[in-house]
C-alpha cells in the first residue's frame, strides 16, 4: 500500500512540474522593492553592464505576487533573480533598452557610449544572484553580469525623495506632486505612472484637464478599455530630461537619464512608465519594459495607443519604412521576437495556430478600410522590411493606428495579466 501511494505521488509530481514550479511570494520575498541602478558601456562591438547604485526604494513591491516569472521570450534582455543556495529561479522580466538602438546606429557601430539603465525588483529575504541577461549571436539569453545581492550586508542607498503616501481613492485628490486614481491594491493592479514634463508651472485647473486627457487616450482604445478596472494611474511631475531628436531622428522625443527619471518617479508604484511632454510636437517613442513618451500633439490619442503596443506589449511596427537604416533589421536566420511578426522561419511559434483552415501563407494583399483589420493572415510587408517579413492583417494599430489586430490584442490581453493576477 505504501509502495503505491509513493508512486502514486511520483507519477502526480511528474505531470504537474509547472504547478510545481510557481515561486511563492512570502516564502522568497520581503514585500518591499529593489532598485538597481546600472550602466552599460559599449558599441556594436560589444558592451559591458554593471551595478553602479543598489537602492532600497522604500516602496511596497507593485508587481504581481502570483506571476513572478516571465512567461515571453520577448525583449533583447532579461533580469533573472536566483536563490543563491540553488540556483532556483525566483524573479525574470524581459526588457529592452536605448542602448539596443544605439548600436545600430553609424556611429554606435563603433564608438563607446554609457546608458543607464534602471531594474526594479522584489526584496529577496536571503541571498540571492542577480544575472543581467542579453541575447547571444542566435538569439538565446545568456547571463551577462551576475552579481551577489545579500539582504543583510549588501549596502544600500536609501532614497532622497519624498515617500508619496497619503494615497486616496479619488481622483486629483493630489499634493504638490503625485495624484492618482486607483481601482485597488498595486500588485494586482497594472500601475502606469505618467511622468508629466514640463508642467510644473500649469494652472491647477488646465492640469487636471491634461491628466484626464491622458488617462482617457490610455483606456480609451481596445482591450485597454474593457480592462480599465486593472489599471491604477499616476501622475508625476517633474524632468524626465526627454529630449526630441534622439539617435537624429526629429520626432524620436527619449531620455537618457533613467535614473533620474526613477528619482522623479520615487515611490510611485509603475508596471509602466509613460512620459508626457508639455509642448503640441508631434512625437514620442517607447522600448520594451522601460518607458513610453508621447506628447500633447493632436494626434496623441493614436501615437499613444501605438507606443503601448512597443512599450507594454513588445510589439512590432506592422509598417514599412525601406528608408531606415534598420530597414532588414529582421530580414535574418532568426525569427523576431515580437509576437506581431515573422520571417516565416519559426511560424508554428507565431499565429499560424490562429488562422483560418485553407489561409494561403503568405496571404495575398487586399484592399480593407482603414477602420478595419481584415482577415486574419500572413501579409508581407511588416517590421519596416518591404519584403521577407510579414503581418497578421491588412491594418492595425501597429502599422497605421487601426484597432489592434487580433495577434496583437491577444499578447495585449495576456500582458494585461501579468500584472493583474
Ligand atoms: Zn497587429
Amino acid at each position: 500500500m505504501g509502495k503505491k501511494t509513493t508512486i502514486l505521488t511520483l507519477v502526480l509530481l511528474l505531470a504537474v512540474p509547472a504547478l510545481a514550479q510557481e515561486v511563492q511570494f512570502d516564502r522568497w520575498f520581503t514585500g518591499g522593492t529593489l532598485r538597481l541602478d546600472c550602466l552599460r558601456e559599449g558599441s556594436a562591438q560589444g558592451d559591458t553592464v554593471w551595478v553602479e547604485h543598489w537602492i532600497d526604494r522604500r516602496s511596497d513591491w507593485f508587481g504581481s505576487r502570483t506571476q513572478l516569472l516571465d512567461p515571453f521570450d520577448n525583449g533583447d534582455y532579461r533580469v533573472v533573480m536566483r536563490d543563491a543556495a540553488t540556483g532556483r529561479e525566483l524573479y525574470s522580466r524581459g526588457y529592452s533598452n536605448l542602448f539596443r538602438e544605439y548600436k545600430d546606429t553609424p556611429e554606435g557601430k563603433t564608438v563607446k557610449a554609457r546608458f543607464e539603465e534602471t531594474l526594479l525588483l522584489p526584496v529577496p529575504k536571503g541571498k540571492v544572484l542577480i544575472a543581467l541577461q542579453k541575447r547571444d549571436g542566435e538569439m538565446r539569453l545568456q547571463d551577462q553580469t551576475v552579481v551577489a545581492f545579500d539582504p543583510l550586508t549588501t549596502p544600500m542607498d536609501t532614497l532622497e525623495v519624498p515617500p508619496t503616501e497619503g494615497f486616496e481613492y479619488e481622483f486629483m485628490n493630489h499634493g504638490d506632486r503625485v495624484s492618482f486614481e486607483l481601482y485597488g491594491d498595486s500588485y494586482n493592479h497594472i500601475d502606469v505612472a505618467f511622468v508629466m514634463q514640463g508642467f510644473d508651472d500649469m494652472e491647477n485647473e488646465a492640469y487636471k484637464a491634461v491628466c484626464r486627457r491622458m488617462k482617457k487616450v490610455l483606456l480609451g482604445k481596445e482591450p485597454f478599455a474593457s480592462h480599465r478596472y486593472d489599471f491604477n494611474v499616476y501622475f508625476v511631475r517633474g524632468d524626465a530630461g526627454v529630449e526630441y531628436n534622439t539617435f537624429g531622428a526629429d520626432r524620436y522625443a527619449m531620455t537618457f537619464k533613467v535614473w533620474q527619471l526613477h528619482d522623479v518617479l520615487g515611490t510611485t508604484p509603475c508596471d509602466h512608465i509613460i512620459i508626457v511632454l508639455n509642448n503640441e510636437k508631434y512625437g514620442g517613442g517607447a522600448i520594451y519594459n522601460f518607458y513610453s513618451v508621447t506628447s500633447l500633439h493632436k494626434m496623441a490619442e493614436s501615437v499613444l495607443p501605438h507606443e503601448l503596443g512597443h512599450g507594454i506589449g513588445g510589439l512590432a511596427d506592422e509598417y514599412v519604412d525601406e528608408d531606415l537604416s534598420y530597414a532588414d533589421l529582421h530580414r535574418t536566420a532568426y525569427e523576431p521576437l515580437e509576437p506581431n511578426i515573422t520571417n516565416l522561419v519559426d511560424f508554428k511559434h507565431k499565429w499560424q495556430s490562429l488562422l483560418p483552415e485553407g489561409t494561403p501563407v503568405p496571404t495575398p494583399n487586399e484592399e480593407v478600410p482603414r477602420t478595419e483589420n481584415g482577415p486574419l493572415g500572413v501579409y508581407e510587408g511588416a517590421g519596416y522590411s518591404s519584403k521577407g517579413v510579414y503581418r497578421p492583417a491588412m491594418n492595425c494599430m501597429m502599422r497605421n493606428y487601426a484597432p489592434f489586430c487580433p495577434v496583437c490584442h491577444k499578447r495585449l490581453e495576456e500582458v494585461i495579466g501579468l500584472y493583474s493576477r
